[in-house]
């Protein structure tokens, strides 16, 4: 069940300020607010998904392209392609996912220190 109270879904209400770094109708990318590298951006669409597999499950294969199109757009405009990053979503309980809005994590801008 979706909270339509939780934190991203204020941001994109524009209840909860933030930095934005791209948007259009369907897709916020902002700076998270407590970042772990130089670069540290957050993806989300503006739809009502949990996590990453209700994002898959209620989109279409356009959508869901669309959206990481877009992510590799920003990745550019950050200018850390070149460099390298990392592209990450916490899913769930076991995925350490806080917030429950479906988001992509965006780092880079340094050697991202991250392993699995
Ligand atoms: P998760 O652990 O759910 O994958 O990550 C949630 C992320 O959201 C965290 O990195 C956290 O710093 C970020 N975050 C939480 N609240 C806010 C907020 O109000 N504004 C912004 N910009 N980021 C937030």
């Amino acid at each position: 069940m979706y909270d339509e109270n939780n934190i991203f879904a204020k941001i994109i209400r524009g209840e909860i300020p933030c930095e934005k770094v791209y948007e259009d109708d369907e897709v916020l990318f902002f700076k998270d607010i407590n970042p772990i590298a130089k670069v540290h951006v957050l993806g989300i669409p503006k739809s009502q998904c949990v996590d990453f597999s209700d994002f898959i499950y209620k989109n279409t294969p356009t959508t869901i392209s669309e959206f990481f199109n877009k992510t590799h757009l920003v990745i550019e405009k950050l200018g850390i392609a070149k460099d390298g990053y990392k592209v990450i979503s916490n899913s769930g309980t076991n995925g350490g996912q806080e917030v429950p809005h479906f988001h992509i994590h965006i780092l880079g801008g340094q050697k991202v220190n991250l392993s699995i």
